[in-house]
């Protein structure tokens, strides 16, 4: 499956991991968030907030550095192992930005597979994920798209993420329901078709809580 919105797959240009990469313009941010703080009736000119633009740019360039890296490329270095049953990574954290809202949305991801001969280090799922929230996201979209490339890599028998995430947008404006927690799945391979399989990962993950 291809993204949710149907478009092609963004290719890697950057390989690095410095958060706040160039490619990102930052005058061009500087200049918005100075309107945004004139159109609110600031003064961007006074002391506190006479470094706020900057400082917005650098964090915007830092939260959204996963735009410019590819979350595949993590998942390429697998290694060969006669191992077939569960590996399960629980409570990996992310930081993402929901982008109808541009505010923060952060929470965590479980994470399980089933190897058919490869398996891939347990930091690279971390990393995946992490790519794949420092964008603009949505909570949905982004859960379906880190099973479908761990699918696709690790060419797995099947793959079941859980996410639980914390909206700010929902918790500091509009509803503020502040304890609300939204949970999102999918399911794939045997995960999907195997009834116990998906017990199972649901076990693992909520079973000590
Ligand atoms: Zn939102």
């Amino acid at each position: 499956m291809s993204n949710s919105d149907g478009k092609p797959r963004r290719a890697a240009v950057a390989a690095n991991d410095r958060p706040g990469d160039t490619a990102v313009d930052m005058e061009r941010i500087r200049a918005a968030v100075r309107e945004v703080l004139l159109a609110v009736g600031e003064d961007p000119d006074r002391e506190g907030l006479r470094e706020t633009p900057d400082r917005v740019a650098r964090m915007y360039a830092e939260m959204f550095s996963g735009l410019r890296r590819d979350p595949r490329e993590p998942l390429r270095k697998t290694f060969t192992q006669k191992y077939d049953e569960m590996v399960l990574v629980k409570d990996i954290g992310f930081e993402s930005m929901c982008e109808h809202h541009l505010l923060p949305f952060i929470g965590k991801a479980h994470v399980g597979y089933l190897p058919k001969g490869k398996i891939v280090g347990l930091s690279k799922l971390a990393r995946a994920v992490e790519r794949l929230a420092r964008r603009p996201q949505v909570q949905e979209r982004m859960t379906e798209e880190l099973a479908d490339l761990l699918m696709e890599e690790l060419d797995a028998r099947g793959v079941g993420v859980i996410l639980e995430a914390s909206h700010t947008c929902m918790t500091i404006r509009g509803i503020r329901k502040a304890h609300s927690i939204c949970t999102t799945s999918a399911m794939r391979g045997a995960f999907r078709t195997n009834e116990s399989t998906r017990a199972e990962l649901m076990a693992l993950v909520y079973g000590s809580r």
